[in-house]
């Protein structure tokens, strides 16, 4: 059995600087996630019986305790409310979101309309949409840029783990006549995972993505790997029944999203 594991496989930095600023802080006081610090419950259970639990609503937080903002970023309004609460905070949110967070105030100031390419309902979507008034369109797929009118000027951004090849189709499928900016917010960890996924699947007989199945980014990477390998499957941490029910002598390419922990991939190799 040949294992290739992705070097691009496991925390991004944004994740990493992220769940370690977590674990630093633990024994400064009473802290909370505004919302889980990452998608990969392994992480969030150990969190939770440190003391260290996720919250959903601000509401929840007693005065005076930590708020600990995530790397996906927040609508503008929420650090107002945290002020207002007299609550303390870390700001997390990831330095490639916040580029988008600034390039949308600074576009929709001047007067332009913005489009999102992403998931509607993702956390990083949602708050990039509060950075232009919750006015923006949210564009997951060619069709709904199709519905954009002509009229007016727009400027268009894109979820940082948006799969790049679905991406670069729906920028051809725009009306040569809109006047439209396009800023490519793809972060450049997440290009680099999606291409070496995309060449490890097309070489091996098995590939497996670890990740957390709520994790974007790792259903991007499984979608990918499952075009050019009809035997690739999604597993939470490596499945020892399903690893011998493979044949003896076959390729199997490993890879993981931005927020599987290296304990995950460490364990899958030694296997
Ligand atoms: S995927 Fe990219 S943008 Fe998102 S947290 Fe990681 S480094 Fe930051």
């Amino acid at each position: 059995m040949e294992i290739i594991l992705a070097k691009t496989a496991g925390f991004c930095p944004g994740v990493k600087r992220a769940v370690e600023t977590v674990y630093e802080k633990i024994g400064e006081g009473r802290m909370y996630t505004y919302g889980p610090i990452i998608h990969n419950r392994i992480v969030t259970d150990d969190l939770e019986e440190k003391g260290v639990f996720s919250i959903s609503s601000l509401d929840e937080a007693e005065e005076g305790s930590e708020i600990i903002l995530r790397s996906h970023g927040v609508v503008p309004e929420v650090y107002d409310r945290i002020r207002e609460k007299g609550l303390r905070f870390t700001d997390l949110t990831c330095p490639y979101v916040k580029k988008i967070h600034n390039i949308v105030r600074d576009n929709y100031n001047e007067g332009r309309k913005i489009i999102i390419v992403g998931n509607p309902t993702h956390p990083e979507v949602v708050g990039i949409n509060g950075y232009c008034e919750n006015t923006a369109v949210i564009a997951e797929s060619k069709d709904d840029l199709e519905k954009i009118e002509s009229d007016g000027k727009y400027s268009l951004v894109v979820q940082t783990t948006f799969n790049t090849g679905i991406f670069d189709e729906m920028i051809k499928s725009l009306p040569k006549e809109l006047d439209i900016k396009i800023f490519n917010t793809i972060c450049s960890a997440t290009e680099k995972r999606q291409k070496e996924a995309e060449q490890i699947s097309r070489t091996v007989d098995y590939m497996i993505v670890l990740g957390d199945k709520n994790s974007s980014n790792t259903q991007k990477l499984y979608q990918i790997s499952k075009k050019n390998c009809e035997n690739t499957f999604l597993f939470e941490k490596i499945c020892i029944k399903q690893l011998k029910s493979f044949e003896k002598n076959v390729k199997i390419g490993i890879t993981a999203g931005a927020s599987t922990p290296p304990c995950i991939i460490e364990e899958a190799i030694k296997q």
